[in-house]
C-alpha cells in the first residue's frame, strides 16, 4: 500500500514537474515565433519598398538612355545651324518646354531675361553660344542638362568639321579645287582681271547622263569617272587656269586671261577631250561625254554670282539641246 502511494505521489509529482517545464517552454516559443513573424512582415514590407525603387530606378535609366538617343539625330548634320535645328525640334519628346533658343552674342542675352540661360563651352574657356530655355519645369531640368550636353558634342563636331573644311583645298576625289577654295580663287582672279582690264572665263562642266552610269555600274564606277574626267580636263587647261569641284558631277573652270572666242576654243578642246577618251574603270571600257556652259567677263557679267549664274543657264541650254556641247550665256 505505501508503495503505491509513494508511487502515485512520485507520478504526480512527475506530470507536474513535466508540465511546468513543457508549458515555460511552449511559452518561449510562442514569443520566439510572435518575434519571427515581425521580423518576416518587416522583410516583406522592406522587398516591397526595395521592388518599388527598382522599378523607379530602371524606369529613370531607361528614361535617361532614351536622352541620349538625342546625340544620333543631331550627328546626322556637320552644320551649326542644323545641329541646333535638330535639337530644338528633338527637344519636345523628351522634356516639355516653351521656347528655346542658340544665342551667339552675349550682348543678345538682354532680350532673354528670363529664360533659364546655359552658356555652351565646346573647350574650357571658349563659349561658342548660350541656349537660352524657357519654362522648363523644375521636374526636366536634370534632363534638359543632359540633352544640353548632347547638343554640345554636335555642335563639336560640326565647328570642328568646319575648321578642317577651311583647312581643306582640294577635293579628296577628284583632286580639284574644292568649292570653297575654288570660290576664294576664282574672286582673287576677277579682281586681278578687273584690275588689270583682262578677260576672265567661267566654265561650267556637267558630265552628261551620270546618273546611268552610277545606276548600270555602281557608285565606285561612277567615282572612277569623276575621277578620270577630272584628270582629263586637268591636262586640256593651261596652268594658269584653274579647276573646281562645284557639285556631285558638276565641274567648274576659270581660264584665266581669256575672251570669249578663245574660251570657245578652250571649251570645245575641254569637250572633245572628255568624249574621245575611253574611260577605262575595272574591266568597263566606258565613254562619257559632258556639256558646258560658258560666261565671259565683262562681256556677260561683272560679278562672280552672275558669271555663275548665267554659266549655269547657258549649261541648261546645252543639256536641253542635246547635250555634249559647249553652249554661250545667252545674256
Ligand atoms: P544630265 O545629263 O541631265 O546631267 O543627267 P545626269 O544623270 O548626269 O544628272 P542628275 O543630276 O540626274 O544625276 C547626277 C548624279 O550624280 C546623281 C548623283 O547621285 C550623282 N553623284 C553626285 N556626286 C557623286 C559622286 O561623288 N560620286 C558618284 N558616284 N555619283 C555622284
Ligand atoms: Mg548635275
Ligand atoms: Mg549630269
Amino acid at each position: 500500500m505505501l508503495h503505491i502511494t509513494l508511487f502515485l505521489f512520485l507520478s504526480v509529482l512527475w506530470y507536474m514537474f513535466l508540465r511546468s517545464f513543457f508549458s515555460e517552454r511552449l511559452k518561449f516559443m510562442e514569443i520566439k515565433n510572435t518575434r519571427l513573424a515581425k521580423e518576416l512582415r518587416s522583410l516583406i514590407s522592406s522587398k516591397k519598398l526595395l521592388d518599388l525603387e527598382n522599378k523607379k530606378l530602371n524606369a529613370k535609366f531607361s528614361d535617361t538612355l532614351a536622352l541620349y538617343e538625342l546625340t544620333k539625330d543631331i550627328c546626322r548634320s556637320l552644320e551649326e545651324e542644323k545641329v541646333f535645328a535638330i535639337f530644338s525640334k528633338s527637344l519636345k519628346k523628351y522634356i516639355s518646354i516653351g521656347d528655346c533658343r542658340y544665342i551667339k552674342e552675349a550682348a543678345d542675352l538682354i532680350k532673354y531675361k528670363d529664360y533659364t540661360i546655359l552658356p555652351l563651352n565646346i573647350e574650357e574657356n571658349q563659349i561658342v553660344g548660350y541656349l537660352a530655355a524657357d519654362r522648363i519645369p523644375v521636374a526636366d531640368k536634370e534632363k534638359f542638362g543632359i540633352l544640353a550636353q548632347q547638343l554640345l558634342i554636335g555642335l563639336r563636331r560640326a565647328l570642328l568639321y568646319e575648321k578642317v573644311q577651311s583647312l581643306t583645298i582640294t577635293d579628296s576625289l577628284t583632286g580639284v579645287y574644292c568649292r570653297r577654295y575654288f570660290l576664294e580663287r576664282f574672286s582673287e582672279e576677277l579682281k586681278r582681271s578687273k584690275k588689270n582690264k583682262l578677260h576672265l572665263t567661267f566654265l561650267m562642266i556637267d558630265i552628261d547622263n551620270f546618273k546611268q552610269f552610277n545606276d548600270r555600274y555602281g557608285h565606285l564606277v561612277g567615282d572612277a569617272i569623276l575621277r578620270q574626267v577630272s584628270k582629263i580636263i586637268t591636262e586640256a587647261v593651261r596652268q594658269i587656269d584653274f579647276i573646281g569641284r562645284y557639285g556631285g558631277e558638276e565641274l567648274s573652270i576659270v581660264l584665266a586671261e581669256t575672251d570669249r572666242e578663245q574660251a570657245n576654243f578652250a571649251a570645245e578642246r575641254i569637250r572633245q577631250a572628255i568624249a574621245m577618251a575611253v574611260i577605262r574603270v575595272y574591266d568597263e571600257e566606258l565613254k562619257v561625254t559632258a556639256s558646258i556652259g560658258v560666261s565671259t567677263f565683262p562681256d556677260h557679267a561683272a560679278s562672280i554670282q552672275d558669271l555663275i549664274d548665267l554659266a549655269d543657264q547657258a549649261l541648261y541650254l546645252a543639256k536641253e539641246t542635246g547635250k555634249n556641247k559647249v553652249c554661250f550665256s545667252p545674256a
